[in-house]
């Protein structure tokens, strides 16, 4: 398989996945429903019932009552409401893993970072000494980073959290339709999803709760979500993410794993140098360092050859600068030289080859001079 220059092969699906046609299918039932979820008539009750049957489904995959899930216009705007609910509003102090997203870092900028080793991986030890002070804690963390996919020690920061009486809020953005989440463990907790993250529409997500209690809202607007938070639902979206919730939870991510790790080997035989390899990662996320060349010069190179993969988070307005997830793990000059390959779920193994190919033929150009 070649790319052409208006088909490039798109590897950057921790940015925003390819969407499932299920998900489709369901955004166009839903643009079609005219009834608004809080009209009493025929066709306001239609619509209520299709948005009722899809929190119930997205719920209940959580394993949680279905009045738990809180639809909101992205994980940006979940992340911000349980901030908001658990963090601010109950004067809690706030706690925050290092790399998490900007959706959490930019809403809590007065947080206590937790640090991370050189892995990326949270120390829970440093954790434990802030919750022993038994000031109330909100902890934040992510399930899966989106940069590097390496996976969180969820279930130890649960129990701590749970052993000292800290409120968890758990992002679980990436890992959601990839890998699957161990809900006893975290079970107190609340989550916050997005739905193009798995293959549905881009715009919206949720803020699931541990039970279905009152919360304080961002913005109360006409009192709906049960108060809290104000605004039509985006019906056909959320439609969409239902659907895609579903599609993705049913899809065997080995085959894209192998792909992945069949990639790693020949960018490393190319020069590249895995940032996590062999660690609890998500299966379809490659985040490697070609010492000595800048991720710009290698995104615009890769792009040319017809590739899309991003440097750091690419959720930020085009730019690319030093990611603070790579600065957290302390990988100094390296983490401005560190490319994210994101496979989507509908990636095929030519596309692979044709990518390990492109990545060797930009290695040998850039030892060229
Ligand atoms: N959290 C994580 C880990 C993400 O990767 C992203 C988007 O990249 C977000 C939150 C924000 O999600 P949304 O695009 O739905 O606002």
């Amino acid at each position: 398989m070649h790319p052409s220059i208006d088909s490039p092969i798109y590897l950057d699906a921790n940015a925003t996945e390819i969407l499932r046609p299920s998900a489709r299918q369901a955004v166009l039932e839903g643009l079609d429903m005219e009834g608004n979820p809080s009209s009493v008539h025929y066709y306001g009750r239609q619509a209520r019932q299709a948005l009722e049957t899809a929190r119930k489904n997205i719920a209940s995959y959580f394993q949680r009552d279905r009045e738990s899930c809180v639809f909101t216009s992205g994980a940006t705007e979940a992340d911000a409401l349980a901030l908001h609910a658990f963090g601010f509003a109950e004067k809690r102090r706030i706690l925050v893993g290092a790399t998490e997203h900007d959706a959490i870092l930019q809403s809590a900028p007065g947080a206590i970072k937790l640090p991370v080793n050189s892995q990326g991986l949270l120390d829970l030890d440093v954790l434990r000494q802030y919750l022993q002070d038994g000031v109330p804690s909100l902890v934040c963390i992510m399930a899966a980073n989106n940069e590097t996919g390496i996976l969180s020690p969820l279930e130890d920061a649960a129990r701590l959290c749970r052993d000292y009486g800290a409120r968890l809020h758990i992002d679980a953005v990436q890992i959601i339709g990839r890998l699957a989440l161990s809900l006893t463990a975290i079970e107190s907790a609340s989550l916050a999803i997005s739905g193009h993250k798995f293959g549905g529409p881009k715009g919206v997500g949720a803020l699931i709760l541990a039970e279905d209690i009152p919360i304080a809202p961002l913005f109360t607007g006409g009192g709906q979500e049960r108060g809290r938070r104000g605004g039509t639902p985006a019906l056909a979206n959320i439609l969409g993410m239902a659907a895609a919730l579903k599609e993705s939870s049913q899809q065997n991510w080995e085959p894209i794993r192998n792909l992945r790790d069949k990639l790693e080997l020949v960018i490393q035989e190319a020069g590249g140098e895995s940032l996590n390899a062999g660690l609890a990662r998500l299966p379809n996320t490659l985040s490697v360092v070609l010492p000595g060349v800048s991720a710009q010069t290698q995104l615009m190179m890769l792009d040319l050859a017809g590739y899309c993969v991003s440097a750091g988070s690419a959720c930020s307005s085009g730019k690319v600068s030093s990611s603070h997830v790579l600065q957290a793990m302390g990988l100094g000059e390296k983490a401005g030289q560190a490319i994210r390959i994101s496979l989507p779920w509908n990636i095929q193994p030519d596309a692979i080859e044709s990518f390990g190919k492109a990545y060797r033929d930009m290695t040998q150009r850039l030892l060229k001079g």
